[in-house]
C-alpha cells in the first residue's frame, strides 16, 4: 500500500537543546520508510559530523549560487549561517514513497507551510525552561556566547509553537518518539494522503 503513494512531508521544529535531533535519529533508526532531508549549511562541521550525512557543508558563495538557482524549498539565516532544504533531495525521497522529515527552524517552517500547505508541522517543546538551559550547557559543543544567543532565541521560538499542527513535549525520549510516530501514522491515514491508493483500487476493481 505504501509503495504506490508518494510520501508526506513532516516539518519538525524546536528551540535548540530540546532533543529534536536525538528524537529524529531514533525514529529513523527504527523506521526505514521515514527519512530526513539532509540540509545544506554554511556553518562549519562540528566534530563527528559527516558531509552528506549530517549536512552538506558548503561555503557562502556556493550557497548563494544555489539560492539563485532556486535549488531550495526553503532557506534561512540561523545564528549567522545559512541553512537550506534541497528541493531535489526532498523530491527523490518522496518519489521513493518515503515520508520525509524536514528538521528546520521556525523561519524555514513558515516558508514550507506557505509553499506546501499539506505538509504536517510538529513543534517539540522542552518540559521546562530550566531543562532547556541544562541541556544546552551539557551539550558542550557551543561557546557560552552561542548558548546565551540560543536561550534568548528559544523564548521567541517557543511562542511560535501556536502555529504548528502538533506539539510534542520531550520530557521522556521514548514517549516523545511514540508521540511522533502516532502523528506520522495518522497523517498517512488521511484521505488526502491516500488518493493514489484509492484511485488504484478503483482502477483495478
Ligand atoms: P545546528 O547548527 O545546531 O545543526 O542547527 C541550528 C538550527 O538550524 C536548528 O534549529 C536546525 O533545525 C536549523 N536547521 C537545520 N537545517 C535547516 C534547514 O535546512 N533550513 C532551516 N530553515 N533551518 C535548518
Amino acid at each position: 500500500m505504501r509503495n504506490i503513494s508518494k510520501g508526506n512531508i513532516f516539518i519538525i521544529s524546536a528551540a535548540s537543546g530540546t532533543g529534536k535531533t536525538t528524537l529524529v535519529s531514533r525514529l529513523l533508526n527504527n523506521h526505514d520508510d521515514i527519512r530526513v532531508s539532509v540540509s545544506h549549511t554554511t556553518r562549519p562541521a562540528r566534530p563527528g559530523e559527516i558531509h552528506g550525512q549530517h549536512y552538506y557543508f558548503v561555503d557562502t558563495e556556493k550557497f548563494e549560487t544555489l539560492i539563485g538557482e532556486s535549488a531550495f524549498l526553503e532557506h534561512a539565516r540561523v545564528f549567522d549561517n545559512y541553512y537550506g532544504t534541497s528541493v531535489e533531495g526532498v523530491n527523490i525521497l518522496l518519489e521513493k514513497g518515503c515520508d520525509v522529515i524536514l528538521e528546520i527552524d521556525i523561519q524555514g517552517a513558515e516558508q514550507v507551510r506557505r509553499t506546501l500547505p499539506d505538509a504536517c508541522s510538529i513543534f517539540i517543546l522542552p518540559p521546562s525552561f530550566q531543562a532547556l538551559a541544562e541541556r544546552l550547557n551539557g551539550r558542550g559543543t557551543d561557546s557560552p556566547e552561542i548558548i546565551n544567543k540560543r536561550l534568548n532565541k528559544a523564548r521567541h521560538e517557543i511562542e511560535q509553537a501556536f502555529l504548528f499542527d502538533y506539539v510534542v513535549v520531550n520530557e521522556d525520549l521514548v514517549t516523545a518518539e511514540m508521540d511522533l510516530l502516532h502523528i506520522i501514522k495518522s497523517h498517512r491515514l488521511k484521505q488526502s494522503s491516500q488518493q493514489l491508493f484509492i484511485e488504484n483500487l478503483l482502477e483495478n476493481s
